[in-house]
This record gives C-alpha cells, sequence and structure tokens, in this order.
C-alpha cells in the first residue's frame, strides 16, 4: 500500500489538478479487512472529496459514488474472504465520479466517512459494511430473547478480578478475601443486567478460577462486547483508607502503550480486534496499525471515562467515593484498545467496617444496583445504533431497572428477595404472600429497586433502637418491624436491615 513512486504520482496529480477544475481526486488503492461484525474499504485518495453511499436490493449491492474522481491501477488482487461482497466493479461516470459498485451475497449496513492524511498516509475514504446477521454467541442466558436484527443487546464484559491461586487483597483479619467479593458483586451486577431488555452480561469468570488476561480479549471480540467492567477490592497499610475509586486508562500510557505493542509485534488480531480482527491484520504495516489504535484507544478512554463519571455518580449515593472523579491509571486489565474499560475498586478490605460491608450480601446488591444504573444512564445517552437501547430512545422510551422478577427453576423467594436488595418481608409483602412457596413463571413485583434496596447497620456499643432510627429517619416501629424485633433490646455487633422510607 505504500507508493514506491509516490512523488512522482504527486506531480502528476498537482500538474492535472492546475488544468482541470474542479480538483481532480486520485483513488490510488483500495484496501479490505473483514472484522467479526463488519467488512472494511479503504480507498486511499490524494485528496479528500465529496461521496455518496446508498445501497440497492435485488440483488443487494452498495454503491459508492466519489465525486473527481479517477481510479488508479486496477482492483483485481482484492479478496474478500469471508466477507459478503461477491464482487466490485467500477465505471468512470459523465460527471467526472467514480461509481463503485460493491456486488453482495447478504444485506449490509453501510457506513462511510472519511480520515485526513496522517504521517505517511494519504487522505482516506473508508466504508464499513456492518452485518446485519449477528454472529451466534457462546455465553447461556437465563431467559433465551430472540434477537432481532436491529435490536441487538449491549454486552457488558464483567471481570471479577483475582480467583483461584490469586485471592488479591485480605482483610484485615484474613478471613475475607477480594476474590470472593469481587465474584459476588459480579454476579449481582449480571443477575441485574440479566432481568433487563437490551442488555446482555458476559462473565469473564464465574467461579474460583483465574482467566488469563490474554484470553480476554478474545472473549471480548467473540461476544461482541461494548463495555468491560473489571470489579475489584484494594488494600492498603493502616486500617483508616476507605472508599470507591474507578480508574480507566490513561492517555500517556495509552499513547506509550500502543508504540510498545506495534515495535514489538504484539498480537494484532487481539490488538485491533474492534477494528479490524481479521488474520490479514498482521500484513498491515505499523504506521497504519499505529494510526488505526490511537484512533481507537483515544476513542475508548473518552468514553472510558463518561461511563465512569455515570457510574460514580450513582454509586455515590450507595456507598462513600474515595475519589470523586474518574482516575487516570496504567493497569493491565484497561488496555483494551477498542473497549470502553473501567477497574472499578468497591471499596478497602484493609479497613475493618469497609471489609465486613462488602462480604455482605446486601451491601453487595447495593453496588452492584448502582454500577448498572451508572451503565444505563452512560448508555442512555448516546447508545449505541442497532440496540434496543438506542430503539428505545429513539421511541420515547426510558428504560427502567426491573420493576418485576419471573420466578426460574431454582429459584427460592429469600434468594430472589436478597438478589433485588429486598429482605424476604418486604419481598412477601409487595406481592401479597403469606407462605414462601412460588412457582416457576410467576411473576413477582420488585417496586422500585433503588429506593427499596435496605442499608444495614451494625450497632456499636451505646446506641439505642430509638437512636438508630432517627439516624435514618425511620420510626422505631417500622425498624422493629424490619428486623422482627419484638422489645427494645438490641446487642452489640447485632446487624440490623434499615428499610427505606
Ligand atoms: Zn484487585
Amino acid at each position: 500500500m505504500k507508493l514506491p513512486n509516490g512523488l512522482k504520482r504527486t506531480c502528476i496529480s498537482l500538474c492535472l489538478l492546475a488544468l482541470a477544475s474542479p480538483a481532480a481526486a486520485d483513488v490510488e488503492a483500495v484496501r479490505v479487512w473483514r472484522a467479526p461484525d463488519h467488512t472494511r474499504l479503504v480507498f486511499d485518495l490524494n485528496e479528500i472529496t465529496d461521496y455518496q453511499l446508498f445501497t440497492l436490493a435485488n440483488p443487494e449491492r452498495v454503491v459508492i459514488d466519489i465525486s473527481n474522481a479517477t481510479l488508479l491501477g486496477d482492483l483485481g488482487d482484492l479478496d474478500f474472504i469471508d466477507s459478503p461482497i461477491s464482487g466490485i466493479r467500477t465505471a468512470q461516470r459523465d460527471d467526472k465520479s467514480l461509481r463503485v459498485v460493491l456486488d453482495l451475497t447478504a444485506s449490509v449496513k453501510p457506513e462511510a466517512f472519511t480520515l485526513g492524511a496522517n504521517g505517511e498516509f494519504r487522505d482516506r475514504l473508508v466504508v464499513d459494511l456492518f452485518d446485519l446477521e449477528t454472529r451466534p454467541v457462546t455465553t447461556a442466558r437465563t431467559t433465551p430473547v430472540v434477537q432481532q436484527e436491529d435490536k441487538r443487546d449491549l454486552v457488558v464484559a464483567i471481570v471479577a478480578g483475582h480467583g483461584g491461586e490469586d485471592p488479591g487483597a485480605l482483610s484485615y483479619d484474613r478471613k475475607i478475601m477480594e476474590k470472593d467479593v469481587t465474584l459476588a458483586i459480579a454476579r449481582a451486577i449480571r443477575d441485574r443486567l440479566n432481568s433487563m431488555e437490551g442488555y446482555r452480561p458476559v462473565m469473564i469468570r464465574d467461579g474460583d478460577y483465574t482467566v488469563e488476561l490474554h484470553d480476554r480479549p478474545k472473549i471480548g471480540r467473540e461476544n461482541r462486547v461494548d463495555i468491560y467492567l473489571s470489579i475489584h477490592a484494594d488494600s492498603y497499610s493502616g486500617r483508616a483508607a476507605q472508599g470507591v475509586t474507578i480508574y480507566a486508562l490513561s492517555g500517556e500510557t495509552a499513547d506509550r502503550e500502543n508504540a510498545r505493542r506495534i515495535s514489538q509485534k504484539e498480537n494484532r488480531a487481539d490488538l485491533l480486534g474492534g477494528i479490524e480482527g481479521d488474520t490479514n491484520i498482521a500484513d498491515v504495516d505499523d504506521d497504519l496499525a499505529l494510526t488505526l489504535l490511537d484512533l481507537s484507544m483515544a476513542w475508548s478512554i473518552e468514553q472510558s471515562v463518561k461511563l465512569g463519571t455515570n457510574i460514580l455518580a450513582s454509586l455515590d449515593r450507595v456507598a462513600k467515593l474515595r475519589r470523586d472523579k474518574v482516575q487516570a491509571g496504567n493497569l493491565w486489565e484497561l488496555r483494551s484498545p477498542d473497549i470502553p474499560s473501567l477497574l472499578i475498586e468497591t471499596g478497602y478490605l484493609s479497613n475493618p467496617e469497609e471489609a465486613k460491608k462488602l462480604a455482605t450480601r446486601a451491601y453487595q446488591e447495593r453496588l452492584a444496583a448502582a454500577i448498572v444504573e451508572g451503565v444505563m444512564a452512560y448508555f442512555y445517552v448516546a447508545p449505541p445504533a442497532g440496540t434496543l437501547v438506542a430503539w428505545q430512545k429513539a421511541n420515547g422510551i426510558k428504560p427502567a431497572p426491573p420493576a418485576s422478577y419471573i420466578v426460574q427453576r431454582g429459584d427460592s423467594l429469600s434468594v430472589i428477595a436478597q438478589r433485588h436488595g429486598l429482605t424476604l418481608n418486604e419481598l412477601k409483602s409487595r406481592n401479597g404472600l403469606t407462605s414462601n412457596t412460588i412457582r416457576v413463571g410467576q411473576e413477582l413485583q420488585l417496586g422500585s429497586v433503588a429506593s427499596a434496596a435496605p442499608a444495614e447497620h451494625t450497632i456499636r456499643r451505646g446506641e439505642t433502637l430509638s437512636e438508630i432510627a432517627a439516624q435514618y429517619q425511620i420510626s422505631t416501629a417500622s425498624l422493629r418491624r424490619a428486623n422482627n424485633l419484638t422489645g427494645d433490646r438490641i446487642m452489640v455487633g447485632q446487624k440490623l436491615q434499615i428499610p427505606s422510607l
């Protein structure tokens, strides 16, 4: 794709430019790559020119009219293997435009944009043909959903930090391990996303084992992941540190990392998965690879910060924030070049109180609910085209966290209550249930999840029930009811559920 006699060619086109008006553009080369979900064609131009893109049906074709353009060379060498393109034809039209017709074996959603010259690269016209049929996905979902072509689910990859031989951070008393806390929170996020339309969670780890870092890009690519959430818990010397910190990749690290990856010829398919993802990528020259990587990384960092800001805003309501802005980190886990990625430190296991909270189901659920709320807020602002959420937004439907739950095989009432941040009694009273018997397929009302999520209070020396009630602005009676207390007798260390208002 380099021009051996580029200088000469520039001169020729400059001479032409002097004679012809308006200016004419040369199409100097055309390149093609196949990615998991789309096919990309790049037209190398000696200058940016207007274009028109449209489709024709029966048979399916994509037509690209490039204004005032001439094709240099021929396109016989293009390899369309694995792509929906069966052939390419060009014609020079009377209005001096170059018409490029792509014959297709399947309909696609075409998009085009121009890229200005950059370093060694000429101006470019990029045409992406997005597949309309999504590829089969390997991860099972609790409720199988028929995927409509234009309303795909947003895919959220959840990485539960550590696992297996690697316990991660330990609590002050070494009883609580980070790998268990992260897995529990990750599962709570998964369950919440699973019960909502338009989202599909993918667990990168769903058990006590480690997933190699280098396997993650492949998992991400196979599942067409939209965002990565990596869940962790921190530890620090001393007991004082506490609260949530969210990290996105720093721009500086990204630049350094990209240059290193290109120079070390790191697996290009993993690196540029979302952009190209084809075995041909090994043949792409270093400058193009670096340009693509930089473009894609800059976008994903910007998106990561937006996502993180949304999640911090919702976490602020249920947890202490150690930092109220997304922090720039250079952690390995964040170095996914094309997918917005966050590392969420949910709190400090070195802080005895926070460690205890992090180990409780109720707090894990509250964190998960807030994280999911932030994810929803982020996606609702600018939903990717072709997703159900984009369709919902276009139709004025504001997605809400799940208001009801359909009982699945193997569920028990107490597990459903826990999973949705409710006490068993709350769930029963919301559904007028007098016993714990439920049946598969039964719909349970959950109420407003966010406001119903109970807080937990551990009783300290000298506290009384009425003081605790006052602290949470609730009545002593409702506090008694929520905890099945008959009198005012409480014990130091006892945990109380704090009902919502
Ligand atoms: Zn960790």
